[in-house]
């Protein structure tokens, strides 16, 4: 993992963005922005697993008109997402939104660009230059000849420019494409260009499966080089999955901890026990602890033990019974009908008296695993 890189800050309501503040994790409505209760139906159930921003697109004066009522009935800042009228921009600031989207290749000319930047100012809310390799202006389409990663970093930093030459510096960036490799080395070239923190994603990136993969490998390998400050994973899918796929991307290279850590082997012809069922009902239910615990479902008795002692609550199951760990010791043998339930009190037990681990001195082994827990 390389240092991350050092950025400006922006903030987004109370979020911070960049300069060194946690990577944020944000979603985009997936209603119709009009529908104002659906919309923030679905806003505050992606507030309970974790969202940080939240965008909604705004294509008319009724979406609009809609953003007031929903900005007053969500905790988390509220992102509008502008294309074509830069008119429906200065009037969502109006409405107490806490940062804008425009999209630099269809919101139109400078003067347009800088009567946004003038209402965002009056209100101290950012703007993100959102590139996307589907929507470039038709001049850089023609130089390139294809949408490409220079043709995006050369329409983002156009619109940097127009932005900072008049002095607006409140600005984030995104370059992203549905090609994982275009969009790693769209961001790669930007990070050398310009010190504005980077919303990241890979658009259209599919449904639930492939979307998350296809996001954990472009995110991932930015992510990786230090470049990267806030992010949205785009998934054909409820939004409140793609928040639990960023937050799984972000615990998988120790950036952000979020929950329990859930250790589960694929099982193989030694295990005696349904260890995909064990592992499912387990993950469902680790889904309300918030504490960064470590929690092993392991099938037998080879590198089960080892696995569950390493974890702050683990099982390791064997013929129709499993022992349940805690702090690296065995606190008792269950059946297997209960392996689920008592390992799922164990957690509970372990997380009413969870202390976070220090910050430095050893507390994260591998996968940013805690230290043991040796009974609080
Ligand atoms: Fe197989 Fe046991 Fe390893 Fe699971 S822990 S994969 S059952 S050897």
């Amino acid at each position: 993992m390389r240092d991350r890189r050092k950025t400006r800050q922006v903030m987004v309501g109370p979020v911070p963005v960049g300069g060194g503040a946690p990577v944020s994790v944000q979603s985009m409505t997936k209603t119709d922005t009009r529908n104002v209760a659906a919309t923030v139906e679905q806003i505050r159930r992606l507030e309970e697993v974790g969202c940080e921003i939240v965008r909604s697109a705004v294509p008319d004066k009724e979406a609009v008109s809609a953003l007031g009522k929903i900005v007053k009935a969500i905790k988390i800042p509220l992102v509008a997402d502008i294309h074509f009228d830069y008119r429906l921009a200065i009037q969502s600031l109006k409405q107490g939104v806490a940062g804008l989207r425009i999209n630099p290749g269809n919101i139109g000319g400078a003067d347009r660009v800088k009567r946004v930047a003038e209402a965002a100012r009056e209100r101290g809310v950012p703007i993100r230059i959102g590139v996307n390799s589907g929507s470039l202006e038709s001049a850089l389409l023609r130089k390139y000849g294809r949408p490409c990663a220079e043709a995006m970093v050369e329409s983002a930093l156009g619109q940097l420019r127009t932005l900072e030459d008049m002095g607006f510096r409140d600005v984030k960036i995104s370059v992203k494409a549905s090609s994982v490799p275009m969009t790693v080395r769209a961001y790669g070239l930007l990070a050398e260009a310009t010190d504005c923190p980077l919303h990241l994603g890979v658009t259209e990136a599919g449904t639930s499966w492939a979307g998350a993969i296809n996001s954990a490998v472009g995110v991932g390998i930015l992510l990786s080089e230090g470049i990267g400050d806030t992010v949205r994973i785009s998934l054909t899918s409820d939004p409140v999955e793609e928040v639990r796929v960023a937050y799984q991307i972000l615990k998988s290279l120790g950036l952000r901890e979020a929950g329990p850590t859930l250790v589960s082997c694929p099982s193989c012809g030694r295990a005696q026990v349904d260890v995909e069922s064990i592992a499912l009902k387990v993950e469902r239910g680790l889904a309300k602890f918030k504490e960064p615990l470590t929690v092993a479902v392991m099938g037998c008795a080879v590198n089960g033990p080892g696995e569950a002692r390493e974890a702050h609550v683990g099982m390791a199951a064997g013929k129709g019974e499993g022992l349940i760990f805690r702090g690296g010791e065995v606190v008792r043998k269950v059946k297997e009908g209960s392996l689920v339930a008592e390992l799922l009190a164990e957690v509970k037990r372990a997380a009413e008296g969870f202390a976070p681990p220090p910050k430095r001195g050893g507390a994260a082994s591998r996968h940013g695993r805690g230290k043991k827990d040796k009974g609080e």
